[in-house]
């Protein structure tokens, strides 16, 4: 499984956040309060001794005296009398302080420390400060902040990892064949450097691709001439004298002929970013057309497709001209079927092609080994047929027909 990087990132920050968080908790509750804090209650304790009627007061007045002070301060404030009784409180009363109290000091209780001191009169004030509202206000306070750093670094991360998806999805499609891919360069970083030595990369490419496309089919066009003048000169050989020699030689001029123009129509489709010119076509008609030429059956439905008709016408061709070549005079059958994508077949029951070749057979130049002197073809049939599918949408492909032979699949798309 793909582990994507926005997430990797992402998630590395979320636990760094809440670690911090976690960590920043537990300093909170566990760790004792401030000296300066300590200091105050002792002050505080001093001041509630001194607020405090005589001994022999009434309770009520004692209470009424810590209820004031209380109400000013916020803690928590128990006295007991010299034996460790309940005089009076405000907030929970706290426990009773060590017997060996003597003077002030500060008592560890579970909540946390407090003060305690022991007046001259034998009572005792405890003071603690009242606990922080640190429950559900921090715990909100913290939920809080980890949602907003996690939106706001999911935001950046998804930033910055978006241009490396967009960025890899251009290397796709150059490697895919799309020679013209670019990126746009966002920003100054890193990832702006790599966008823009990609573009670099992808126009050097472009160039020296152009030229050899360029070349190939100038070298193609500029033979024309020559091989036109060289079938005149055959047509005026006298055949008298050396009939084969003429025969060979008008054959080895029409394979040259066929060559040049296979490799015009492949560097013209490869070209070809630029759609083709595009018309309603009649693919029965067309296929109908074709068979009839190489004596081959045609079936199906009529069907109607926007595309180029002089591509399609060629496709046909080369298919049912490779099942003449390879098909070994057996019939050929070439069926169309018209839903969408539509699926034209074409069968011969020859010797087929082997598993292993089955994909390789599209490839410019490539000719099954043992097959090549079979035919007089040079191996650009296929991928040209190959190509002007996908010109149209579909694919080609090579299927083993059911009871020996071959069947080759052209899917086109409609419009
Ligand atoms: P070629 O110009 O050699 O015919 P293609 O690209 O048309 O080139 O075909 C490539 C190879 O695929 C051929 O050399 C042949 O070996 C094989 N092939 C093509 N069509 C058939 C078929 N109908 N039956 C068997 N083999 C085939």
């Amino acid at each position: 499984m793909m582990r994507r990087l926005y997430l990797q990132i992402w998630l590395a920050f979320l636990g760094i956040l809440v670690l911090f968080a976690a960590l920043l908790a537990a300093a909170w509750w566990l760790l004792p309060d401030d000296r300066k804090d300590h200091r105050l209650l002792e002050g505080m304790a001093v001041l509630v001794g001194d607020a405090l009627p005589k001994p022999d007061a009434p309770r009520a007045d004692v209470q009424a005296a810590i209820d004031r002070l209380a109400a000013r301060f916020p803690a928590t404030v128990t006295v007991r009398d010299p034996r460790g009784a309940l005089i009076a409180h405000a907030g929970r009363p706290l426990p009773p302080p060590p017997p060996d109290l003597d003077g002030s000091g500060f008592v560890h209780l579970p909540g946390g420390p407090a003060t305690a001191l022991k007046l001259d009169d034998g009572r005792t004030v405890m003071v603690r400060p009242a606990k922080r509202p640190r429950g559900p206000g921090l715990l909100a306070g913290l939920c809080l902040l980890l949602v907003t750093s996690a939106g706001g670094a999911f935001f950046i991360v998804r930033r910055i990892t978006g241009r490396l998806e967009r960025l890899q999805s251009r290397v796709d499609a150059l490697g895919a064949g799309d020679l013209t891919a670019r990126v746009d360069v966002e920003g100054h970083d890193e990832v702006a450097e790599l966008a823009a030595s990609f573009n670099r990369t992808a126009e050097r490419i472009e160039q020296l691709v152009g030229t050899q496309k360029s070349l190939l089919a100038n070298v193609s066009h500029e033979l024309r001439s020559p091989l036109a003048r060289m079938r005149m000169a055959v047509e005026l050989l006298t055949a008298e004298e050396r009939p084969e020699l003429k025969a060979r030689l008008a054959r080895d001029v029409a394979e040259l002929d066929a060559l040049i123009d296979e490799l015009l129509e492949a560097s013209r489709l490869d070209a070809g970013a630029v759609p083709g010119q595009t018309e309603e076509v009649d693919l029965l008609a067309l296929v109908a057309e074709e068979a009839a030429e190489f004596g081959a059956q045609a079936s199906g439905p009529i069907t109607l497709i926007q595309g180029d008709s002089r591509l399609l016408r060629r496709l046909v061709r080369n298919l049912l001209e490779n099942a003449r070549r390879y098909g070994g005079d057996t019939p050929i059958e070439a069926t169309l079927d018209s839903s969408d994508p539509i699926t034209l077949r074409v069968s011969d029951r020859g010797p087929g092609v082997p598993s292993t070749e089955h994909e390789r057979i599209f490839e410019p130049f490539y000719r099954v080994r043992g097959m090549a002197e079979t035919g007089s073809g040079v191996g650009l049939g296929l991928s040209l047929v190959r190509q002007i599918a996908r010109r149209h949408g579909g694919d080609a492909r090579y299927e083993a027909r059911p009871g020996g032979g071959s069947t080759f699949v052209v899917t086109l798309v409609k419009s």
